[in-house]
């Protein structure tokens, strides 16, 4: 009985589309969250989050080569398997989905992205939102759920992914707020490939640029094109952009709507984003 019961409530480790679609058969209010893995406090929040609204929740795993524009940035990208399917047990989490490359990469058409989205990382990283565009496309004709969950910290891809293929699947796509460190810093899987040292000065950054926003909030002009400067020579960072925009249409210094600042810089070789 305690056996049967334990099978019962065990997490289903999928690792192809056949697997997948066995298992989902008839299940309805399915979460879904996805991932590349190197989970964190922040992919847990999703988790949570999902488990709290849905009735069954669903995690995939996928570094998804084809959203590196630099082969180096795609090797070196942190990978821990055994440990994050520990903690997705252990969050009873009820699927864990494994795609191999060819259930995800098995058919041609390509989802493009406008001139006008060429803004923030898809100005600075090209192909990069191709590459989510696309995997995510394909993740959602696969996995068939009520909601996605996703993170704010990696808000214009929420955005792009809400409004392209939110409609297409009439799918509930989610934004849950950032996860962050005491010390500020957003958690992320790149912050591991940071000594700590580096993680002191990223610490610092975040600290300005939260008393950045708040400012801006009180109506002061922030120059933010001299702070790009001071933040450069200071902590030895290159900046890509740093740039309030508002959170609907990602239009540039419209602080009459809700607003963000807008932040992606390269660090002893890594690139971080964030938004405040
Ligand atoms: P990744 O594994 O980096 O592709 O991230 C998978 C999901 O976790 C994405 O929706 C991210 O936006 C989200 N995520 C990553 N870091 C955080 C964070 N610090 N807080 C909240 N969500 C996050």
């Amino acid at each position: 009985m305690f056996y049967l019961l334990k099978c019962f409530i065990q997490m289903k480790t999928l690792l192809n589309k056949i697997d997948l679609n066995e298992a989902l058969f008839g299940v309805s209010n399915l979460g879904f969250v996805p991932t590349m893995g190197s989970l964190h406090q922040g992919h847990i929040s999703l988790i949570k989050n999902s488990k709290k609204q849905c009735k069954k929740t669903i995690v995939s795993i996928f570094v998804n080569p084809t959203q590196f524009n630099n082969k180096k940035d795609y090797t070196k990208y942190p990978k821990n398997k055994k440990k994050d399917l520990s903690i997705l047990k252990k969050l009873k989490v009820d699927f864990v989905f494994l795609p191999n490359i060819n259930d995800i990469y098995n058919f041609k058409r390509k989802i493009k992205i406008h001139k006008k989205d060429k803004i923030l990382c898809a100005k600075y990283r090209k192909g990069h939102f191709e590459g989510v565009l696309n995997v995510m496309n394909r993740l959602l004709s696969i996995v068939k759920s009520k909601c996605v969950y996703m993170g704010e910290k990696d808000f214009q891809q929420y955005m792009l992914i809400k409004r392209i293929l939110g409609k297409k699947y009439k799918i509930n796509i989610v934004g849950c707020p950032t996860i962050r460190e005491n010390n500020k810093i957003a958690l992320s899987t790149r912050n591991k490939l940071l000594n700590k040292s580096y993680i002191k000065k990223a610490s610092k950054i975040a600290i300005k640029l939260d008393k950045l926003k708040k400012l801006s909030k009180m109506n002061k002009f922030v120059d933010l094109s001299k702070y790009k400067v001071e933040l450069e020579n200071k902590f030895k960072i290159k900046i890509d952009y740093l740039e309030f925009r508002d959170e609907k249409k990602m239009k540039l210094d419209n602080f009459k709507s809700k607003y963000r600042l807008f932040i992606a810089y390269h660090i002893n070789g890594v690139r971080l984003i964030d938004n405040f």
